[in-house]
């Protein structure tokens, strides 16, 4: 029998964590709390139980953990977690290796990198040696495969495609900047978009469908509205198409990559905003690379992550 690797994903509601086959196969999974919101030592004790939990027995080659932030991956060290509290230069892999034990090797990678390796390694990206990946949830994550290797860059920051400039005079991002893509193309924008809408007086079966209901809700009720060809709701998925194309022009012409991979949880809505985005990729993308990049769906959707996380491992400890 070939070698099991565990990869985690630690996520801001849940850490799950899979056994994972030198083939890419999932053989066992577990998922728990992550109480992210009690700070990162509260987060650690609970992956520590996690990982636990999943060996169980099983000889396992290595952890590899995906997690929201800045990651100094070669000393193990979470630099910022947005969505942690308490997170400042963290020895992740450190502490860890102190609760779990030496004898199992810890990897740890920027979450939305682990996705990008996932989709290459056994996703929409197998037959493929380069592809940008596209995360579009509640901000925008990127990530990067060149020749079969992923890109990190020289501070750990390569992919932060979600803050791209699109519009240099266009709505305020979280970075602080002006027309991110995240600012266009993610579910706070969606949600900025509504808020402004709102704010005139068109007609919109939106308005009555946002009333008493919760922020995270909004960008499905803009789904539902535009499938009932609702105008101004068409309209906000169609300035999300718009965003999304010229980003992902500008980066196919600065890397002429085979792949394009977009998932998240606003995936869903892809026929919605996937035919803008290729008319606007295909009429600012130079033609050879713009002909040459397929742009599809992520297809592991929630599994990339953590199979990419265990990817690390195996690739790592030289096993494959
Ligand atoms: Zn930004």
């Amino acid at each position: 029998m070939g070698k099991i690797a565990i990869g985690c994903d630690i996520g801001g509601t849940n850490l799950r964590g899979a056994l994972i086959r030198e083939d890419g196969h999932i053989i066992k999974r577990q998922s728990i709390l992550s109480e992210a919101d009690k700070g990162i030592d509260f987060v650690v004790k609970n992956l520590a139980n996690l990982i636990q939990q999943t060996i169980k027995g099983d000889d396992i080659a290595g952890v590899g953990i995906g997690i929201p932030g800045i990651i100094d991956s070669s000393k193990g060290i979470l630099t910022q977690a947005p969505n942690i509290n308490n997170v400042n230069n963290y020895p992740l892999r450190d502490v860890l290796i102190e609760k779990i034990g030496e004898s199992v090797p810890v990897f740890i990678e920027n979450d939305a990198n682990c996705v990008a390796i996932g989709e290459w390694w056994v996703g929409a990206g197998k037959d493929v040696k380069s592809l940008i990946i596209l995360t579009l949830g509640t901000g925008v994550g990127g990530g990067i495969i060149l020749n079969g290797d992923l890109w990190n860059g020289a501070d750990g920051m390569a992919g932060e495609i979600g803050h791209i400039t699109i519009y240099p005079d266009g709505a305020k991002c979280n970075c602080g900047n002006f027309g991110c893509l995240e600012s266009y193309a993610s579910a706070g924008a969606i949600r900025r978009m509504v808020k402004q809408g709102l704010e005139t007086d068109l007609e919109t079966i939106i308005r009555e469908k946002v009333k008493n209901t919760s922020k995270e809700r909004i960008p499905e009720i803009v789904r539902e509205a535009a499938m009932q060809e609702d105008k101004f709701a068409l309209w906000i998925w169609d300035e999300f198409g718009k965003a999304l194309g010229i980003a992902i022009a500008n980066l196919v012409n600065l890397l002429n990559v085979e792949m394009v991979v977009i998932g998240g949880g606003l995936a869903n809505a892809w026929e919605l905003f996937i035919d803008r985005a290729k008319k606007e990729a295909k009429k600012r993308g130079l033609r050879a690379p713009i002909k040459r990049v397929k742009i599809v769906k992520s297809v592991l959707g929630d599994d990339a992550g953590i199979l990419g996380a265990g990817y690390l491992v195996f690739k790592e400890e030289g096993i494959i």
